[in-house]
């Protein structure tokens, strides 16, 4: 065996850290597009960012990069349990997802992707499932050949292989034993809330508040959590997301509505607890580039937006402290709002058709659909031809309403059409997750509420700062979650939250 040169692991990082600011690059360059580019320049943007994405890939797969981790693997003085072997096990799963794909797969994903989501938005637009049918046909047959390069454990299945690529180390059926219960006691929660008496009234959500006042307002609690606008910033954009482009520079995007504030608002909290997990990754310029500096997991990703959203943002501590500063940026429409009509109003609970739409507790059920579907479609158990057949009746089901037509049913999302298979579950593993650590974070923090209904944060983002972002990718989702909370994750805490928050809001 060759001994490893010693400066094997500064090198790989180096070359790393290369690949990932050229990624920056192209990071920055996409925001650009979704923000301020005129659009004149769209066919010399879609030039830039698919040369600046060849670039990132031919760094990643550098065969260097692979002879420099071989080498630190064999350099007993790297193994073991500590940051730089967590680092390497990272690295080398990195690398062996990018250079297991032949080129030509990656060139068919990305064609066949990009033209199956243009048939895609006139089948939608035209509830036209049958247009679409053929192509989500070929998406799903290029998954299952990615899925086959990619492999997956002997006792799994093929979903777990591209599951992986979202949530390392989580497979299917984990997850199926988590979504079960989770399925039968939502469904049974939401019976007893639609029964109730005592329904929440929508007013407070329907007061006409000026775009401008809403985005002031949304700074002023983007400040107060904690979010630092010296190193991001907040724009509006269709769609909103956030970007962690760069140590010192988290870029949050949202969109505002004259009806319904809360859209924008709970839309700039979420995407807000994505940017403090980026800012809290210790991006340093030893780390950047390497996983130490990266998040672990789309999940864990979801879990921190997911908490300020909702844990907080939906919380009566919260609103305590924000009550005054909406009655200040609104004016009159909020002169004579109370806590207990606004705090109630954000938790409505309605089965709704529109996943992006649904509320805390309906949302997971819209997940449950989509998972135990693209993973029957993928493993064939289910025939394309017999999709909105299976989906309407799991709407009923689950969520007791009729899907009027495919466009408000399974013609709604993005994902399918560019081949996005396995990425669904994250979002409730997020919820899941967040509510874990939130039973743990009460635990830890006596004084929680009294803290939020003072406007004092800190102590909240802190916790997570420590616990859960200065880590890196240095666990596993699973393992971080043990660690953090001392238990596997499991629903009962998620829905320990929403049984009751909403039965008290319900008065059930
Ligand atoms: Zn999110």
């Amino acid at each position: 065996m060759p001994k490893p040169a010693p400066a094997a692991y500064p090198e790989l990082c180096s070359l790393l850290r290369e690949a990932a600011t050229l990624n920056a690059v192209g990071s920055l360059v996409s925001w650009d597009q979704e923000t301020y580019m005129p659009p004149a320049a769209a066919a010399a943007r879609a030039e830039q960012s698919s040369l600046l994405a060849r670039l990132v890939h031919e760094r990643r797969t550098n065969p260097r990069v692979g002879e420099l981790i071989g080498a630190c693997e064999n350099d007993a003085s790297l193994n073991g349990d500590g940051a730089v072997a967590r680092s390497l096990r990272e690295m080398r799963r990195d690398y062996d997802l990018a250079t297991k794909l032949p080129g030509s797969l990656v060139a068919e994903l990305a064609k066949v992707g990009s033209q199956a989501q243009e048939v895609w938005k006139k089948a939608r637009a035209d509830s036209d499932f049958a247009a679409f049918a053929p192509w989500l046909e070929r998406m799903m047959a290029l998954s299952r050949r990615k899925a086959e390069c990619y492999g997956w454990p002997r006792e799994g299945e093929i979903y777990d292989a591209l599951l992986d690529e979202y949530e390392p180390g989580m497979t299917s059926r984990q997850v199926g034993a988590i979504f079960t219960p989770l399925r039968t006691r939502l469904t049974d929660l939401l019976g007893r809330l639609m029964a109730s008496r005592n329904k929440p009234g929508d007013a407070p959500l329907k007061a006409k508040i000026p775009q401008e006042a809403q985005h002031r307002f949304g700074l002023t609690v983007l400040k107060a959590l904690g979010f630092d606008l010296d190193a991001g910033r907040l724009d509006v954009t269709t769609h909103p997301f956030c970007s962690g482009l760069a140590p010192g520079d988290t870029r949050l995007t949202t969109r505002y509505r004259d009806e319904k504030f809360t859209d924008a608002l709970f839309g700039t909290m979420h995407e807000m607890g994505h940017g403090l997990y980026e800012q809290g990754l210790p991006k340093t310029p030893e780390h950047f580039g390497t996983p130490l500096a990266d998040a672990i997991s789309l999940g864990i990703h979801e879990s921190q937006s997911r908490m300020w959203e909702n844990f907080v943002g939906r919380g009566k501590p919260f609103w305590r402290w924000a009550l005054p500063h909406a009655r200040k940026a609104f004016g009159r429409p909020f002169a004579t709002m109370t806590l207990d009509r606004i705090y109630r109003a954000v938790n409505i609970v309605t089965p709704s058709l529109i996943r992006v739409e649904a509320d805390e507790c309906t949302y997971n059920l819209h997940i449950m659909v989509r998972f135990e579907l693209e993973r029957a479609l993928l493993s064939g158990g289910l025939k394309v031809k017999d999709l909105p057949g299976e989906w309407n009746r799991r709407y009923k089901e689950y969520l007791h309403i009729k899907i009027p037509d495919d466009r408000r049913g399974c013609l709604q999302d993005v994902h399918w059409s560019f081949g996005l298979v396995g990425y669904f579950p994250t979002y409730t593993l997020g919820n899941l997750y967040a509510g874990q650590f939130w039973e743990k974070i009460r635990r830890d923090l006596k004084d929680l509420d009294t803290d939020l209904a003072r406007g004092r944060f800190d102590g909240l983002k802190g916790w997570l700062n420590r616990h859960i972002h200065a880590h890196g990718k240095r666990y596993r989702a699973g393992e971080l979650c043990e660690r953090v909370t001392g238990r596997p994750l499991s629903a009962d805490p998620l829905l320990r939250h929403l049984e009751t928050k909403l039965g008290e809001v319900y008065g059930l």
